[in-house]
């Protein structure tokens, strides 16, 4: 028996019929291209998040690239984050015509270390985007006041983080604007790619609207130079369906996490996750850190066991971003855990013998004393 990384087949199936019916009713009103069907998703997301506005767009690639054009940044702005995050963070400030500066991550909640962001700002400093990791949101209040005083809006990556809190307050809904990702394998996905922009700002939502849809107000009426971003209507109509159900998905990755937690409690040579508040943590992943990562993956690959790294190769230290010429040891705490960390199997509906069996096997597995550097 094998222990899948990700088991999307069982999650569609348990809602096949609305699924299906989502998909027949974009297809019986043609709305096939933005639509009815997005603007109805668009409501509820926003709603959802706690937004007076969420724009919908192609992938969450997009949504922090044309977030931070609608901010209008001057052409030598830097763009604050971490080095710690799935590429697409750093390409969309690359692709807004805008500089990255990284800040490292605090070594317990992966996410940007408040301690280390004012030292990084500079009178260039245009934005800031932190990172909700795995699906736990950065220390928001610290960075906002930073942000706060030195007049420079917080863009949100909340790609792993829909519906996880913070004081009260969801993901997205935070900063000035909430950039999010429905990759399939998110915690709430399409069937397909799709992404959105929550914000509060009517402003900043008109020109949203504008920039996905080629700068046009009126068909064909052109009032800036946009580009074609704009969220299919069939994964409009999907996550509208999906969308009811995040909660409780949500709630089954926090079992299983609970679960994992449980089981590995004390176990030598493993750091288990950290949650600040267990109930805003929606565990996109699950990421434990040991000093021997490929070893353990391997004995686990072996049992039939599947694993991610996430991420293995911080994004100062990639060919991508070679020419921002930052040696090794710039970010030590990012570095450091870049080779320690593993992801466990992760999904709504990993059962309680999955997460046993998993937890047996590292157990089982030859682990180097004692906690990892
Ligand atoms: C998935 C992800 C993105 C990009 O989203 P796409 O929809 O794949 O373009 C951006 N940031 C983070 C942190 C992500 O996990």
């Amino acid at each position: 028996m094998t222990i899948p990384f990700l088991d999307l087949g069982s999650l569609h199936e348990s809602i096949r019929k609305d699924l299906d019916g989502a998909i027949a009713r974009v297809l019986d009103s043609s709305a096939f291209a933005g639509g009815r069907y997005v603007k109805e998703f668009e409501d509820a997301f926003a709603a959802y998040c706690g937004t007076d506005y969420a724009v919908g767009v192609g992938n969450g690639t997009e949504a922090l690239w044309l977030a931070l054009l609608a901010l209008d940044l001057p052409a030598d702005a830097e763009v604050i984050t971490v080095p710690n995050t799935f590429i697409a963070t750093i390409e969309a400030i690359s692709f807004a015509g805008t500089t990255p500066r990284f800040v490292d991550i605090d070594e317990a909640t992966y996410t940007m270390d408040p301690k280390l962001l004012e030292a990084a700002v500079t009178p260039k400093t245009g934005a800031i985007i932190p990172v909700h990791l795995y699906g736990q949101l950065a220390e928001m209040d610290p960075i906002l006041k930073i942000a706060e005083k030195h007049g420079v809006p917080v863009i949100e990556d909340a790609s792993q983080a829909h519906g996880a809190m913070y004081n009260g307050r969801r993901a997205g809904s935070i900063g000035l604007a909430g950039c999010f990702s429905f990759y399939p394998g998110k915690n709430l996905g399409a069937l397909g790619e799709a992404g959105a922009v929550t914000t509060n700002d009517p402003d900043l939502a008109a020109r949203l609207r504008s920039l996905r849809d080629h700068g046009q107000s009126r068909k064909y009426h052109h009032d800036a130079v946009g580009w074609n971003a704009r969220m299919d209507g069939i994964q409009g109509s999907v996550l509208s369906v999906k969308l009811a159900h995040l909660d409780y998905w949500n709630t089954l990755r926090q079992e299983a996490a609970a679960q994992y937690d449980d089981l590995l409690d004390g176990t030598n040579g493993i750091v288990l996750p950290y949650s600040r508040n267990k109930h805003g943590h929606v565990h996109h992943l699950y990421v434990i850190r040991t000093s021997d990562r490929d070893g353990l993956a391997a004995s686990l690959s072996a049992d039939g066991i599947s694993t991610g790294i996430h991420y293995p190769v911080p994004i100062h230290r990639t060919n991508a971003y070679g020419h921002l010429n930052l040696a090794n040891g710039s970010f030590p705490v990012t570095e450091t855990v870049s080779a320690e960390i593993l992801s466990l199997p992760m999904y709504p509906g990993l059962s309680r013998d999955q997460c046993e069996r998993v937890a047996d096997r590292i157990r089982a597995s030859v682990l180097p004393a004692g906690k990892p550097s």
